[in-house]
């Protein structure tokens, strides 16, 4: 027996399934999650020593690759002054100042811990600044995991087959309407009738936890429409997106221009790092400017923001994002021409570099779809790929990564194990 196993084994006494977040379990395909003790570049090493090909990468905050020897760098210079004061330190205003710079929407931004603290805080701002408490949202995206936003929710929520979690509160749910991605007819309709009481639209703008779904055109550009009508805050949740589909993230991508922004996973390096920001009339209600409370006692830890800080400067060179999304194009061509040689119905979603595959012989635009594919074979491929020595995420509603770090004897040697596996899968 693997190391792992024995590992999870003992995991299980005194934690929940044995992991700290659920998709983490391999409940999606089943079988032993695999335990890593160390990663280096696009490799992952598990337990027993045996090498991965990444294409989890912490879900997305591994842009650079693992341990990239300047964010280590920067990491370490900043050990040895402390690790936390709960005060303000000069590398916050660096890093608002960077934020800001890149992602050209956000007047002010404040930082948080985790996505899910970004997200949370963003709604209640929106609520707060507009008076109002209905939020909008859509089916199979994921928000992280706050009372209003667990509301047919994706991720783990949605591998794990409890959309809606009990443990909210009903009166609570009743407040999120949750509408179908990329059907921009539907949100119109729902904005006619009570379009004055819907505090915000938040929104995956790719979405990245029904596996991976990018807007079809015309639907970022009418969420945007009906919040100008409406009065509405159109928040991006860009937790995912963000400096991951380009520098500036999916708004700038697409050329739409949202009123606040959820940022975290790359803007942290690897640690736990979230933001909420946007247009200064909205981000002066927070507090201790304005009413609206949010608050934490690691916000905008210094060991967090040296981390952050390096990859943010990292990922600004020139040329970055063409070699990241030519990466993912060389990795996502390569197994459409092997699935297609195996004769297994197959196809792809890319946004920049993050992806998406599907056991599915049409194009995949919305969940209804996404849900639909082949659960068997994806299962089947999962497992094969990890055999061959390539971690891919541990479910079929997930987006996978590529780093920079990515180079083409990765995707390469990815390919041959993926020719063996649709060859077997294919009998
Ligand atoms: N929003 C999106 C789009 C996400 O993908 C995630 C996490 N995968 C979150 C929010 C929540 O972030 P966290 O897990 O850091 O709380």
């Amino acid at each position: 027996m693997s190391r792992s196993h024995d590992l999870f084994e003992a995991a299980q006494r005194h934690i929940p399934g044995g992991v700290n977040s659920p998709v983490r379990a391999f409940r999606g395909v089943g079988g032993d999650p695999v335990f890593f003790e160390r990663a280096e570049g696009p490799y992952a090493y598990d337990a027993d020593g045996k090498r991965y090909v990444d294409y989890v990468g912490s879900w997305g905050p591994m842009i650079l690759g693992h341990a990239h020897p300047e964010v280590l760098a920067a990491v370490r210079e900043r050990l040895d002054k402390g690790l936390s004061f709960g005060a303000p330190t000069e590398l916050e205003t660096t890093m608002a100042d960077k934020v800001c710079e890149l992602v050209p929407s956000m007047d002010m931004v404040r930082m948080v811990s985790s996505g899910t603290e970004a997200t949370m805080s963003a709604l209640r701002l929106a609520r707060g600044y507009t008076g109002r408490d209905k939020i909008v949202k859509f089916e199979g995206c994921y928000h992280g995991h706050a009372d209003s936003l667990l509301v047919k929710a994706g991720s783990g929520a949605l591998t794990l087959g409890e959309p809606n979690s009990p443990g909210v509160p009903a009166a609570l749910a009743e407040l999120t309407l949750t509408l179908r991605y990329n059907d921009i007819d539907q949100v119109r309709e729902v904005f006619a009738e009570i379009g004055s009481e819907i505090a915000c639209i938040i929104v995956e703008p790719v979405a990245g936890n029904m596996n991976c779904i990018p807007p079809v055109p015309g639907f970022l550009e009418g969420l945007r429409e009906v919040c100008d009508q409406y009065g509405a805050v159109l928040i991006f949740d860009e937790v995912m997106t963000g400096f991951r589909v380009s520098v500036g993230g999916a708004q700038k991508h697409f050329g739409i221009t949202p009123d606040m922004t959820a940022l975290g996973k790359v803007i942290g390096g690897g640690m736990p790092v979230g933001a909420f920001g946007g247009k200064q009339e909205i981000m002066s209600h927070v507090s201790p400017l304005g009413p609206v409370y949010q608050a934490g006692t690691l916000s905008g830890n210094p060991i967090a923001m040296a981390a952050g800080l390096k990859t943010l400067e990292l990922i600004s060179a020139p040329g970055f994002y063409e070699q990241l999304t030519a990466t993912a194009k060389a990795l996502l061509d390569g197994l459409q021409t092997r699935a297609n040689a195996a004769g297994i119905p197959f196809t792809t979603n890319q946004a920049g570099g993050m992806f998406g595959l599907f056991f599915s012989g049409q194009p995949v635009t919305n969940f209804e779809q996404a849900t639909q594919c082949n659960q068997d074979q994806f299962k089947a491929f999962f497992h094969g790929m990890l055999d061959e020595g390539v971690y891919l995420a541990p479910s079929a509603f997930e987006a996978g990564f590529v780093s920079i770090m990515h180079k083409d004897e990765h995707i390469q040697a990815t390919l041959d194990a993926a020719e063996k596996v649709f060859a077997k899968i294919a009998g």
